[in-house]
């Protein structure tokens, strides 16, 4: 394509609400052959909120322990902190600094708030001690600690919902569990782009329940589940590798390696800066369909403008 041409399709691109900062990256997408799509806040809403809060242990109230979790939160980026802030806003809970505060990428987080240790994420955060070195075994919760709820939380988690673990010293004390609402267009998403010949991928840093139950809604068949950040740029490297052309869409700090290694990255306007700068395009509007929409465009004007 001419330099003339591909202008044309930055143009076309800009009207269906697609801002392409690379204009090469428009003759790649007219090549590609798998598209992989995060979960949080690509497929689904990404405004997730919290439907139930399980207590395990009475050492704490549940409207201390939100306290607590929700002070932690504060610090973290995660839409699923987001839930948990906004969830003891409506309580009236008013938010303290916390003593210490630790992200642990694609888990959760870590810190200590009125002398109490936290481990607040999934089941792999709470299976691991002394996170972060300076603050010793806020998680270390034994598997036979967990394995008493397996039951709710395969519940839970089988209609789409993540389970988010809380540890206080050590011990298991809550379950908290959030829901984040499927896009509208996401299933008719799916499907233009099975008819366009391209294969979907789902990939998240969520659990293998939650994410096969939302796979399973909007049509996947292709999961892969609880991946770290770096995994993820694994995985599209592994396709590419097998002679895929791969678009990555995303919206988190966790899927920006991902993005840059793909062929082309493609990233939600409303995800994090992280993630619009390590992407080829950036989609203005939340809506799935304009992926395929996108990949259609690149494809003819790359056959029919020479
Ligand atoms: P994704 O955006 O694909 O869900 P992440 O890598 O961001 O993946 O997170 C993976 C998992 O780690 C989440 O599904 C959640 O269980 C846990 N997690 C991450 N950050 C937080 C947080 N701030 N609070 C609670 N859990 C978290
Ligand atoms: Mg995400």
């Amino acid at each position: 394509a001419t330099p003339m041409s591909i202008m044309v399709s930055v143009g076309r691109a800009a009207q269906m609400g697609v801002l392409v900062r690379n204009g090469e990256a428009l003759q790649t997408a007219s090549k590609i052959t798998t598209v992989v799509l995060d979960k949080t806040g690509t497929v689904t809403q990404g405004s997730p909120e919290v439907t139930e809060i399980l207590m395990l242990d009475n050492s704490i109230s549940q409207l201390d322990l939100l306290e607590d979790v929700a002070s932690l939160e504060q610090h973290s980026e995660h839409p699923l902190a987001s839930a948990i802030i906004t969830k003891a806003k409506l309580q009236s809970i008013t938010l303290k600094e916390p003593d210490s505060f630790t992200n642990v990428q694609g888990k959760g987080i870590t810190g200590v708030i009125a002398g109490r240790h936290y481990a607040v994420g999934n089941m792999s955060l709470m299976q691991q001690a002394g996170l972060g070195g300076e603050i010793e075994a806020d998680a270390n919760v034994s598997v036979d600690d967990l394995s008493g709820y397996q039951q709710q939380v395969s519940e839970l988690a089988s209609k789409g919902q993540t389970p988010v673990f809380v540890a206080k010293d050590g011990v298991l004390v809550a379950i908290v569990s959030i829901a984040d609402p499927i896009k509208a267009d996401a299933a008719q998403a799916v499907q233009a782009m099975k008819s366009q010949g391209l294969k979907v991928v789902l990939l998240t840093g969520d659990n293998p329940l939650t994410a096969q139950a939302v796979a399973e809604k909007v049509g996947i068949e292709s999961v892969f589940a609880q991946v770290l950040p770096e995994q993820k740029q694994q995985k599209v490297l592994e396709l590419q590798q097998a002679g895929e052309v791969v678009a990555m869409v995303g919206d988190g700090i966790n899927d920006a390696p991902a993005l840059m290694s793909a062929d082309v990255g493609i990233a939600m306007g409303s995800g994090t800066e992280v993630a619009i700068e390590s992407a080829d395009f950036t989609l203005l509007s939340s809506r799935l369909m304009v992926i395929s929409d996108t990949l259609a465009l690149a494809r003819a004007s790359m056959t029919n403008i020479k």
